[in-house]
């Protein structure tokens, strides 16, 4: 206690009374040691501080108020320290933690940086299978994700009246109802092949990748999204056959999974090849002996691919007598997926660090 009740106060000489009053705000507005060091000689320093006056007071003091006198400098001195020794360690902690962060400082060290990005998994396994076929001499091609009806169903084959160029399965633009969202990455062969059409001969062939975004009225749901992305790839050559669409796609996915990948072909329906297959890879998960993934069969489905139909040929400009050639079509996302163990493909999309960063050994 500073305060002194109105009985002690009129036992000290006024100015002392004052200083009293004084003590707890001088206290407080210490904002450093040596402002403390100050306030301590003033109030409780051995000579000419007020308790030294009070002292020398108490000397002269009448003797009948001395015993009381005694009492209220011996408390109001006791007080003064206790708070000047409180004050005291509240401001040296103050100043280790500055002096902490001071020597903290190290102009040597690296600024300390934002967490880096990363590729997005499905980026990244697309650029992986980009990264197996570009050393057989694909290269990439990109095509617009608002595409034709006529590069998207005409130049595939697909007949006009093929349920998916419904209203029901396709997006098409309200503004322009003749354009759509491409609902495959295969309107890029149609693309690549017209425009290539005329150095065919020259180039000796052509072969390309085609990652990117299709679109599908599918409501979503753990396995179906009306977003999801694909990888195309096609060769063309003389004398291509099923044997070369084998042989490519067997190593590819050795390249992928690993030497001990096995694969298999079934046979199978697009409009744009002739004849189609589908084709499983031994489960990358179990390596073939059965897991809840492939369903205990061994086997998982990982491609839609067949050899280039002669009327796709034809309406590129290309002679389907000459030319032959295969094309291949994978899902990202189903891929993804598969090798991941995900689940729920609508992770994918959801862009939570927590999912993206257990992806990082997705590849
Ligand atoms: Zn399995």
């Amino acid at each position: 206690m500073t305060h002194l009740d109105a009985k002690a106060l009129s036992l000290l000489p006024a100015d002392m009374a004052a200083a009293c009053e004084r003590f707890p705000s001088a206290l407080s507005a210490c904002a450093n040691l040596d402002a403390l060091n100050r306030l301590k000689g003033t109030y409780t320093g051995r000579d000419g501080s007020f308790a030294a006056q009070l002292m020398e007071s108490l000397k002269v003091a009448p003797k009948a108020k001395k015993r009381d006198l005694g009492a209220v400098i011996n408390g109001l001195k006791k007080n003064w320290e206790e708070a000047l020794k409180t004050r005291q360690t509240e401001l040296e902690t103050e100043k280790k933690q500055l002096d902490s962060t001071k020597n903290a400082w190290d102009a040597t060290l690296p600024p300390p940086m934002p967490p880096a990005g990363a590729l997005h998994p499905l980026n990244r396994l697309m650029d992986r299978l980009v990264d197996v076929f570009r050393p057989l001499g694909y290269h990439v091609e990109e095509g617009p994700e608002v595409e034709t009806e006529e590069h998207n169903f005409d130049g595939l084959n697909i007949p006009e009246d093929h349920p998916a160029r419904g209203t029901a399965d396709t997006f098409y633009l309200a503004q322009h109802s003749e354009l759509l969202l491409r609902t495959h990455t295969s309107p890029v062969q149609v693309r690549v092949l017209k425009r290539l059409a005329p150095e065919l001969e020259a180039r000796g062939g052509i072969r390309f990748l085609a990652p990117g975004r299709v679109y599908r009225k599918d409501e979503i749901d753990p396995t179906h999204s009306p977003m999801f992305h694909q990888v195309e790839g096609m060769l063309v050559g003389k004398g291509i056959g099923m044997h070369h669409l084998k042989g490519t796609l067997a190593y590819a996915m050795k390249a992928l999974f690993g030497q001990n990948a096995d694969v298999r072909f079934r046979p199978s329906y697009f409009p744009f090849v002739e004849p189609g297959c589908e084709m499983d890879v031994h489960c990358p998960l179990c390596g073939g002996s059965g897991c809840r993934v492939c369903k205990g069969s061994g086997w998982v489905e990982i491609l839609g691919a067949g050899l280039i139909h002669p009327n796709v040929l034809r309406i590129a400009g290309i002679d389907p007598e000459i030319w032959s050639g295969f094309a291949f079509g994978m899902g990202v996302e189903r891929t993804a997926m598969m090798v991941s163990q995900t689940p729920d493909l609508r992770l994918f999309f959801e862009n939570d660090q927590r999912f993206l960063k257990a992806m990082g050994g997705l590849d």
